[in-house]
């Protein structure tokens, strides 16, 4: 077993948050009536791609009846069909559907995270759920620093969560904290003293959730854009003109 799976391996078996275990394993039990025939993964859902990655994306944490049930990120909710949609459109995943861990999907250098692995009630962990959770991401982004470029972190919660882990894996923020935006592209390079550690380039994206998707504040042509860029920026091949 290579690092990164020993460690999606230790992140599902992590019960460190009693609310977010409770939650979990409860809607695991009750389910969604649409679903009743699913055994709810109903565990933390641990990053999905390959380990040699040149692009992460990172969302908030799992859907209650996403992830929470097939057990892989974005996997079975609208939020989910957004975004594999858009990977696959870009050229950067092998089908445009995500439904069951055993539905063939491959990503193609691109690997998907977030920065609480468990699902919270009402989508909002709180601010000590999301510290609890940071020193997985912080290992996932040691692990993933060999090969990893570019970085795409999917609203203001991730990116707020997600930087102080860029900062604890190596990387230099900038001071003053960069501030999230869609579209706001941001350099960290490397820290000093950390051998071989190439910068990355850090892009904000509106979140793929159903708030966003349906209002349009985030298109499909939006999410591609970020999606290209980044992609390019990471040095992989993507369809269709980055902006
Ligand atoms: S949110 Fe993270 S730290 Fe908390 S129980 Fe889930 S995996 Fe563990």
């Amino acid at each position: 077993m290579d690092a990164l799976a020993e460690l999606d391996q230790r992140i599902s078996d992590c019960r460190a948050c009693p609310r977010l275990v409770d939650w979990r394993e409860e809607v695991a039990r009750v389910k969604r009536a649409a679903f009743a025939d699913w055994t709810y993964w109903g565990r933390p859902v641990p990053g999905f791609g390959p380990p040699d990655a040149r692009l992460l994306i990172i969302g908030l944490a799992p859907a209650a009846h996403g992830g929470n049930r097939t057990g892989r990120m974005f996997t079975g909710d609208r939020s989910g069909d957004v975004l594999y949609q858009a990977l696959y459109d870009v050229g950067l995943a092998s089908q445009p559907t995500a439904v069951s861990v055993d539905d063939g999907l491959e990503l193609h250098g691109v690997r998907i995270t977030s920065p609480v692995h468990c699902a919270p009630p009402e989508n909002k962990p709180t601010p000590g759920e999301r510290d609890a959770c940071r020193p997985w991401l912080v290992e996932e982004l040691r692990l993933l620093r060999p090969t990893l470029r570019a970085v795409v972190v999917l609203g203001a919660f991730g990116w707020q969560a997600a930087l102080p882990a860029f900062a604890a894996a190596g990387w230099t923020v900038p001071r003053p904290r960069p501030v999230f935006g869609h579209g706001t592209r941001v350099r960290l390079d490397g820290a000093d003293g950390v051998d071989g550690l190439d910068g990355i380039d850090l892009f904000g994206c509106f979140h793929v959730s159903q708030r966003n998707t349906f209002t349009g504040k985030l298109t499909p042509e939006m999410l591609r854009d970020v999606l290209r860029t980044a992609g390019e920026a990471a040095g992989l091949t993507v369809r269709g003109e980055a902006v």
